[in-house]
């Protein structure tokens, strides 16, 4: 793998390309090789991609090409192969996300963030597996059959971005969109080996991207290095007038983070994260990472978010809750499949909810509904709502009290085995315990690769204060190069 183009920074790939030194349509060419490789070997596949179309992605790439041989520039991103989670639309291709319900559906417009990609010369490579809906985090809740994680595939991928993190560290596409609602890009890009960074609630237009939790859906990228995320976000971040949630705040040019180094940052350790649960080798990574940093010339500080253990009851309180209300519009009278021995109308609804959504959708949908009935709303959801609003002034008192990033592991376990704990919903739920809380606050936080343990690779967790993807790059830039 280390022989592809991906050995280098997407930067250097693009600038190639723009320069005529690298034709998008060889780039295009290794994509599909990896992907033929992974995809359709003996082995059992990967099952990273719900939908390719290998003579679109050549198209694709003979217009980058074409537009370069006329003297004109595609954009940052000129060749580079983006592949992109099935709950984000992508003109004409399906939109599944991975649930039978929406089976069939081709997406006739396109969402705000794979618009920007194309206009910065990306090539848009296929739709990327996922947990139904984006719940879970193993991608085993798919419809249509589990990702296997390319470093074990006994092992889940994380999720439910598994099919995106997945495709880049196999090497497939040197980006992928993922989406998040709690933890969905950064969790399965721990387990996977590489980067992942939700952004700021608001950075990035939720315009095209499935609603699964509304308050908490962001898109989010995944790369190989650092530099490779930020570069993408920077493509796709910015105020959209599609969506109304979108902020009107200027997006950095995060090339200013790279040489800034880790001298004058402070950064906090939120004991609540670091308790003696913790996996042993999953703490002995993170103080190495954060010794790192020290030696970088950080200042590293304890701090406590008190609110922290209340994090995993509140977010699948409000997460189901507005799921409920979202997905009550697959009903098998606007899209996809509809059932066909249904008679009434109301029969029609029923019957197409039955068949067409898995378990674990329906465990939300109702979870949610009950949160939110008359008689329990107060009890459940606007109790929720109100630990929500706590764990928003945990991060925003630590970042008052003078520190610049949070530092904290990404995920308690390394990548678990395939069924492990698709019968334990709360096991599964606790995968998300120290990524749901920058969610439910809406800052930013960016998962980093700090080494590995028996093999399986370890993720460390940076959290910066809203708006603040510039330091939060800076950090994650900086502790890539102190583990390096
Ligand atoms: N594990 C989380 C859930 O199941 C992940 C959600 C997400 O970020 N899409 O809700």
């Amino acid at each position: 793998m280390s022989e592809t183009p991906w050995a280098r920074p997407v930067e250097e790939n693009a600038a190639a390309v723009r320069a005529g030194r690298l034709s998008a349509v060889e780039l295009a060419e290794v994509a599909l090789a990896e992907f033929g490789r992974w995809e359709k070997r003996k082995a059992p596949p990967l099952n990273a991609f719900l939908a390719l179309d290998a003579e679109d992605v050549r198209r694709q790439a003979r217009a980058v090409d074409e537009r370069v041989a006329r003297g004109e520039d595609p954009g940052p991103l000129a060749g580079i192969p983006v592949a992109v989670k099935d709950n984000i639309c992508v003109h004409g291709l399906p939109t599944t996300c991975g649930s039978k319900i929406l089976e069939g559906y081709r997406s006739p417009f396109e969402a705000t963030a794979v618009r920007r990609l194309r206009a910065a010369g990306a090539v848009i490579f296929g739709k990327t597996n996922l947990d139904e809906f984006g719940m879970g985090s193993s991608t085993e809740n798919s419809a249509f059959g589990p990702t296997r994680n390319p470093i074990d595939p006994e092992r889940v991928p994380g999720g439910s971005s598994g099919g995106s993190a997945a495709a880049v560290a196999a090497g497939i596409a040197p980006l992928t969109l993922g989406s998040e609602t709690g933890g969905s890009v950064r969790q399965p890009a721990a387990l996977c080996g590489i980067v992942g960074v939700k952004p700021t609630y608001g950075r990035v237009s939720r315009y095209g991207l499935v609603a699964f939790a509304s308050s908490l859906d962001q898109i989010g990228t995944i790369g190989r290095r650092v530099r490779d995320a930020f570069l993408a976000l920077r493509v796709i971040a910015g105020h959209d007038r599609f969506d109304a949630t979108s902020g009107a705040v200027p997006v950095p040019d995060f090339r200013a983070a790279w040489d800034a180094g880790a001298r004058g940052l402070t950064v906090g350790l939120p004991r609540e994260y670091f308790t003696g649960d913790l996996d042993t080798g999953i703490a002995a990574r993170c103080q190495e990472a954060w010794k790192a940093l020290e030696s970088a010339g950080a200042r590293i500080r304890e701090v406590s978010l008190p609110h922290t253990q209340y994090a995993i009851p509140a977010y699948y309180l409000v997460a189901p809750a507005e799921a409920s209300s979202n997905l009550a519009r697959y009903d098998g009278v606007r899209y996809g499949p509809r059932a066909p021995s249904a008679g009434s109308t109301i029969e029609v609804f029923e019957v197409t909810r039955e068949v067409g959504f898995g378990r674990e959708v329906k465990r939300r949908i109702m979870l949610g509904t009950y949160a939110l009935s008359a008689g329990y709303y107060e009890a459940y959801y606007g109790r929720a709502m109100r630990v929500r609003a706590k764990i928003a002034d945990d991060f925003a008192r630590a970042f008052e009290s003078g520190l610049d990033v949070l530092f904290t592991p990404t995920s308690p376990t390394v990548a678990f085995k395939l069924g492990e704990r698709v019968g334990d919903p709360i096991k599964m739920y606790l995968s998300d315990v120290f990524t749901v809380t920058a969610n439910l606050a809406g800052v930013p936080a960016i998962s980093v690769p700090i080494g590995s343990v028996d093999g399986l690779p370890v993720g460390g967790q940076l959290i910066a204060r809203r708006w603040d993807e510039l330091t939060l790059a800076r950090a994650a830039a900086a502790l890539e190069r102190a583990l390096a």
